[in-house]
């Protein structure tokens, strides 16, 4: 008799653990397993895959927990590793004070794994003011350091808004954008 041919991802999917929290959670009470877009970059498992026999777990495929399951759909388009850091981020940086609504953060990695963050406070007469500030603290707080490079990235709370570039990386993309 034939041995019956293995659904290979399906036996091995892993367990799931929230990609953002590491929590581990039953999907009968909340939170589900979502799917990205494909990364390039992975093309060679996809070939790989192809093999009735080859087990593995799809690399566009992460379970996000009930907390994290919205805001991991509405990053989908993205692939799972780039969501993934963005939604960690994002919890990173909420995790750090109690979030105002009607307020921009910019959180800020320094050298060395010191952190902090200044809160810009929206004026909803003038929105774009508060997000023009945001970005200008963020780009000087980026460094292209020798050594461990100061990061800084703006949030809503919800959303990665801009990230902080230092005076290279502005002039690199004003050129871009200017072809
Ligand atoms: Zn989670």
């Amino acid at each position: 008799m034939q041995a019956p041919a293995i659904p290979g991802t399906l036996c091995a999917m892993r367990p799931p653990c929230c990609e953002v929290c590491d929590e581990r959670f039953d999907p009968r009470e909340g939170g589900a397993l979502v799917d990205f877009a494909r990364d390039p970059a992975r093309a060679d498992w996809y070939r790989r895959a192809e093999d009735p026999l080859f087990v593995g777990h799809p690399p566009h495929q992460g379970w996000f927990c009930a907390t994290h399951l919205d805001a991991a759909r509405a990053l989908s388009h993205q692939t799972l590793g780039v969501a993934t850091r963005e939604l960690q981020l994002i919890a990173r940086l909420r995790a750090i004070a109690p979030w105002t609504p009607g307020h921009l953060r910019v959180y800020c990695r320094g050298g060395g794994g010191a952190d902090w963050h200044h809160d810009f406070v929206v004026d909803p007469a003038r929105p774009a003011d508060a997000l023009r500030d945001a970005i200008a603290y963020a780009d000087d707080v980026a460094s292209e350091a020798d050594g461990e490079p100061n990061l800084a990235w703006v949030s809503d709370g919800e959303r990665i808004l801009a990230r902080g570039m230092h005076y290279a990386e502005r002039a690199r993309s004003q050129t871009e954008e200017s072809r």
